[in-house]
C-alpha cells in the first residue's frame, strides 16, 4: 500500500459527470490498496469566469477579495467530490488549503508557501478518511486567504506529497502525459515513458506549457516523484523521476515565441536584474549584456519601466531541444545546428548549458525549427545533407 496524491485538473471536473468519473477514479485507487490524498482545481473555467465578474465591477479589483473570490472554484470541486465519494461509500472529508495547512506570504494573487503544517490532514487520513483539498490556496499569516497563481493547484499536490512524504503525485489531466514535442505542432511527436524532472523543468522552463514550472521545481528540489496522466482512457501516461534515464541525448523540443530580449546598462547590472526578478520576470538566459526574459508572469510593469539600467530590444523566439546532458553533447548540437540551416532557416544566436541545447529563431519560423530539431535530434533522421551522404 502507498499513500500517493492524485491532483485532478479543470477540465477532469468541468461539469458534474466527470466528476462522478473522478470519484470512481480515486475509489479504484483505493480498492488498489492506496491511502489516496486528492488535490482538485475549480471546475473548467471557473477562476477566468470568477476575475472576469471583478474586472466588470472594477479595472484593478483588490487583492485580498479577489482572492477571497477565486478561492471559492476550488471549494466547489472539493465539496462536491467529497459528496459524491459519500455516495459510494467512501469517508471523504473536504478541506481548504488554510485547513490542509498551506501557510503562504502575504502576496496576495501570487502567494509563495512558507510552511505546509500537515497535522490535521494526517488526522483525517489517521481515521481511514480520504482527503480533499482544495488547490491553488492557502493561508497567509496575517490569516488572510491567499492564492498561489494561476495553475498553482499543481503546486499544492507537490508540496503536500513532500509533506505527507507520498510515494508520488499524479498530476491528471486531459493530456496523456509529456510528449516529445507539442503533437499539434509536431505530428511525429510521441508520448515520453519516463523523464528526469531536471529535463522536465528545462523543459518547462524552455516554454512547454503541459507542465507547471513552479511545481516541476518544487517537486525536483524536495524529490517527489510525478505521474503526468489522463484521468480518462487508458493511456499510461509519463513519470517524472528524480534519476535521469536511459538513453542519454535529446527526449523533447519545445518553443517559446513570447520572450523579449532585454540589454542591460552599464552600470548596476545586478540590481537591474533584481528588479526584474522582483516584478515577476523570469530571466532565462544571460549573453554577457543581454538578456532572454519570460514576461508572461510580470505583475503588470512593463520592463523598462522597472529599472533603468534596462533597454527592451524587442521580443524573440527561441527552440529548446531538452536531455540530460545535452549541453556537452557536441555532435548532437553541430547536427541540430545543420538540421536548422539546411532547411534554410535562420540562427540569430544559439548555445547549449546543462540539459538544454538552444536555437534564438526568427519568430515566424519557430515551429518549423521545432519540427526540424525534433527530427533530427529525437526522432535520429538524418539532415537532408547526411542523407545525400
Ligand atoms: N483554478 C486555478 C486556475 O485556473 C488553479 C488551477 O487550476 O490550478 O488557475
Ligand atoms: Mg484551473
Amino acid at each position: 500500500m502507498a499513500r500517493i496524491i492524485q491532483k485532478y485538473g479543470g477540465s477532469s471536473v468541468a461539469d458534474l459527470e466527470r466528476l462522478a468519473g473522478v470519484a470512481d477514479r480515486v475509489c479504484q485507487a483505493r480498492r488498489e490498496g492506496h491511502e489516496v490524498v486528492v488535490v482538485v482545481s475549480a471546475m473548467g473555467n471557473t477562476t477566468t469566469e470568477l476575475l472576469s465578474l471583478a474586472k466588470e465591477l472594477s479595472a484593478a479589483p483588490d487583492r485580498r477579495e479577489l482572492d477571497m473570490l477565486v478561492s471559492v472554484g476550488e471549494r466547489i470541486s472539493m465539496a462536491l467530490l467529497a459528496i459524491a465519494l459519500r455516495e459510494r461509500g467512501i469517508p471523504a472529508r473536504s478541506l481548504t488549503g488554510s485547513q490542509a495547512g498551506l501557510v503562504t506570504d502575504e502576496s496576495h494573487g501570487d502567494a509563495r508557501v512558507v510552511a505546509v503544517r500537515p497535522a490535521r490532514l494526517l488526522d483525517v487520513l489517521g481515521r481511514g478518511e480520504v482527503p480533499i483539498i482544495a488547490g491553488f490556496q492557502g493561508v497567509s499569516r496575517e490569516r488572510e486567504v491567499t492564492t498561489l497563481g494561476r495553475g498553482g493547484s499543481d503546486t499544492t499536490a507537490v508540496l503536500l506529497a513532500a509533506a505527507l512524504d507520498a510515494a508520488w503525485c499524479e498530476l491528471c489531466s486531459d493530456v496523456d502525459g509529456i510528449w516529445s514535442a507539442d503533437p499539434r505542432v509536431v505530428s511525429a511527436a510521441k508520448r515520453l515513458e519516463a523523464l528526469s524532472l531536471d529535463e522536465a523543468l528545462s523543459l518547462a522552463r524552455g516554454g512547454a506549457r503541459v507542465l507547471f514550472e513552479d511545481a516541476v521545481q518544487y517537486a525536483r528540489d524536495q524529490g517527489v516523484e510525478l505521474r503526468a496522466v489522463a484521468t480518462f482512457g487508458p493511456g499510461a501516461g509519463t513519470r517524472l523521476t528524480v534519476q535521469a534515464h536511459e538513453p542519454l541525448g535529446a527526449k523533447a523540443v519545445t518553443g517559446d515565441a513570447q520572450l523579449v530580449k532585454v540589454r542591460l546598462g552599464a552600470l548596476d547590472r545586478d540590481g537591474a536584474i533584481e528588479a526584474l526578478r522582483a516584478a515577476g520576470a523570469r530571466l532565462r538566459r544571460r549573453r554577457g549584456e543581454r538578456l532572454y526574459v519570460d514576461v508572461r508572469h510580470m505583475h503588470g510593469a512593463s520592463v523598462s519601466a522597472v529599472h533603468r539600467g534596462l533597454t527592451v530590444e524587442g521580443p524573440c523566439a527561441v527552440v529548446t531541444a531538452v536531455g540530460s546532458g545535452l549541453g556537452q553533447r557536441l555532435s548532437d548540437l553541430e547536427r541540430g545546428t545543420a538540421s536548422l540551416l539546411e532547411a534554410g532557416l535562420w540562427i540569430v544566436d544559439q548555445g547549449a548549458e546543462g540539459d538544454v541545447a538552444w536555437w534564438e529563431l526568427d519568430r515566424g519560423q519557430l515551429d518549423q525549427g521545432v519540427e526540424v530539431v525534433h527530427r533530427v535530434l529525437v526522432l535520429g533522421q538524418p539532415t537532408p545533407l547526411e542523407a545525400q551522404g
